[in-house]
């Protein structure tokens, strides 16, 4: 008989999508006629722009020439596309950030996992609550963390509450930790970290030898130009961040996969013996072997967002849903709802002004505006009593979602 990994028992199961499609379901069941309005789905809505589409069809013609062909790439990502992201993303920015220090993948949601496998079980680990699920199930399949408790938390890690008493922002932890995940801006409450903030942070891991996984995956939806895109724009990061980007939400990739890690040749770790040893190195040899790169067509059409006609496109397109998210928030607003994030992602976080927890929103909401979000709860004990609602849908639907939801106010 063979043995499995065991860990993969202590997982919880993942209700939240199943649950609320379930109630979705059985409300159907009594009102087939009910219009219902999805304003919980984290996935964009809107085509790939066209800038990438011809470069792809371009990158497709290519491969069926003799000349043209491109075999297995480079598993750290062709460098034309490497040095775009460096100059454009960082060094214009002011981050000491090259061209090498980048790693192309097919998305940000297994870079952030897939790290775990360079870094030892012995860390001590921070997530926020709520948090991005993926974060802490990596971390238990890995074997980093001990069983679940009855309250839903896992053993051994270390969470942060974020909560509108902090304004979503988490207080450093008291004592020593090792391994930090942070995601501005926010999925799935929509706050943003200010400079300061994030000063904080990198002071932190610098007094602690920390390392700070900084998610980056919305920063695209930032509007204001005083507020950080990057980690690298805070003194002192090189030394104590991975910074994890994904063109998935930025260029609508969600279904063509593409993102990258940067990993900066200054961070190091120890081994058992105590000696210091660059994380980039063990990254390098870990794509190398487990990894043979992001299809050279795909890489062409993320290297076409860089384009000026790329730029303008995905400009369009981020505006066009943080124009949903502003009528979300200002008609929410109008009937006293307390709401926050949407200003800088697409995603506004709702306090529940009908109930006690985010499941009894979720079935108001249904119920009587036949509009569906996600369930604050379902991100962590402390989103109890928020529910999320995405700025991913058509104008027609968000405006048509909250006509019903104000004219029940
Ligand atoms: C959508 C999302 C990502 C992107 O994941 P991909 O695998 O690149 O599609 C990463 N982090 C967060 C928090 C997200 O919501």
């Amino acid at each position: 008989m063979i043995s499995i990994n065991s860990n993969y028992q202590k997982l919880k199961a993942n209700y939240l999508f199943p649950a609320i499609n379930e109630r979705v379901r059985n409300f159907v069941d009594t009102q087939p006629k009910a219009d219902i309005i999805r304003l919980g789905i984290g996935d964009v809505t809107k085509p790939l722009p066209a800038a990438c589409r011809s470069a792809m069809k371009a990158a497709i013609d290519e491969m069926g020439t003799v000349e043209g062909f491109h075999g297995y790439g480079p598993e750290q990502g062709y460098g034309w596309l490497r040095e775009t992201i460096a100059y454009h993303d960082f060094q214009s920015r002011g981050c000491d950030i090259s061209s090498d220090e980048i790693f192309i993948s097919d998305g940000s949601k297994c870079d952030c996992s897939n790290m775990l496998d360079i870094l030892s079980k012995n860390n001590s680990i921070a997530v926020t609550d709520p948090v991005y699920p993926v974060y802490v199930d990596s971390n238990v399949m890995a074997g980093h963390t001990g069983d679940i408790s009855s309250e839903g938390y896992y053993e051994g890690l270390t969470y942060l509450p974020i909560t509108a008493d902090n304004n979503f922002i988490a207080s450093l932890p008291k004592k020593k930790i090792d391994i930090i995940y942070l995601c501005f801006p926010n999925n799935p409450t929509g706050a943003i970290a200010t400079k300061s903030h994030l000063e904080e942070w990198v002071n932190y891991a610098l007094k602690h030898g920390s390392l700070i996984l900084f998610d980056a995956a919305y920063e695209a939806f930032i509007q204001n130009p005083d507020l950080p895109h990057s980690i690298f724009e805070i003194n002192g990061a090189q030394q104590c961040a991975i910074e994890f980007r994904s063109f998935s939400k930025t260029a609508g990739f969600t279904g063509t996969r593409c993102a990258f890690s940067v990993i900066p040749k200054d961070i190091t770790g120890i081994n058992h013996e105590g000696n210091k040893v660059k994380i980039w190195d063990l990254w390098m040899r870990r794509q190398s072997t487990k990894f043979n790169g992001v299809s050279y067509i795909v890489q062409r059409g993320a290297e076409a967002i860089y384009s000026a006609e790329g730029q303008k496109e995905i400009k369009q397109l981020i505006n066009f849903y943080m124009t949903n998210a502003a009528i979300i928030y200002k008609e929410l607003e109008k009937v006293g709802f307390n709401i926050y994030g949407g200003q800088h992602a697409p995603y506004v976080w709702v306090k529940n002004p009908v109930g006690q927890t985010s499941w009894d929103f979720f079935d108001h909401l249904l119920k009587q505006a036949n509009v569906v979000g996600t369930p604050g709860s379902g991100f962590g004990k402390a989103g109890e009593g928020y529910l999320r609602l995405s700025a991913f849908n058509s104008r027609i639907n968000v405006e048509t979602a909250m006509n019903r939801i104000t004219s029940m106010y």
